[in-house]
């Protein structure tokens, strides 16, 4: 998890923030996690992102923890959250 290339190749939780806000339709790189794995609350943009796969996922900066993948199929994007607890999504300005 600490190699050079592990590094390399993790970005932060904001290169998942236009993927986001097109599953939600609102900003979430500051919006609120917990991970189911250690209990811990982050913002999404605190998360570890690595994105050369075959999708995207992001793991939990304290345990390594996968809290989400999400994988773009031709027609759809595939979203899997089961690695957290919950997830806070802000309503945006003009839902409000
Ligand atoms: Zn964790």
């Amino acid at each position: 998890m600490d190699s050079d290339l592990t590094r390399e190749l993790t970005l932060d939780g904001n290169a998942m923030g236009g993927l986001l806000f097109e599953i939600f339709g609102v900003e979430m790189t500051a919006a609120a996690g917990s991970c189911q794995g250690c209990g811990a609350v982050e913002a999404v943009g605190a998360l570890l992102v690595h994105d050369r796969g075959p999708g995207t996922v992001a793991r939990c900066p304290h345990c390594a923890s996968v809290l989400l993948r999400v994988v773009r199929r031709t027609d759809a994007l595939l979203v899997d959250l089961r690695g957290l607890r919950w997830l806070e999504v802000p309503f945006s300005p003009a839902a409000e």
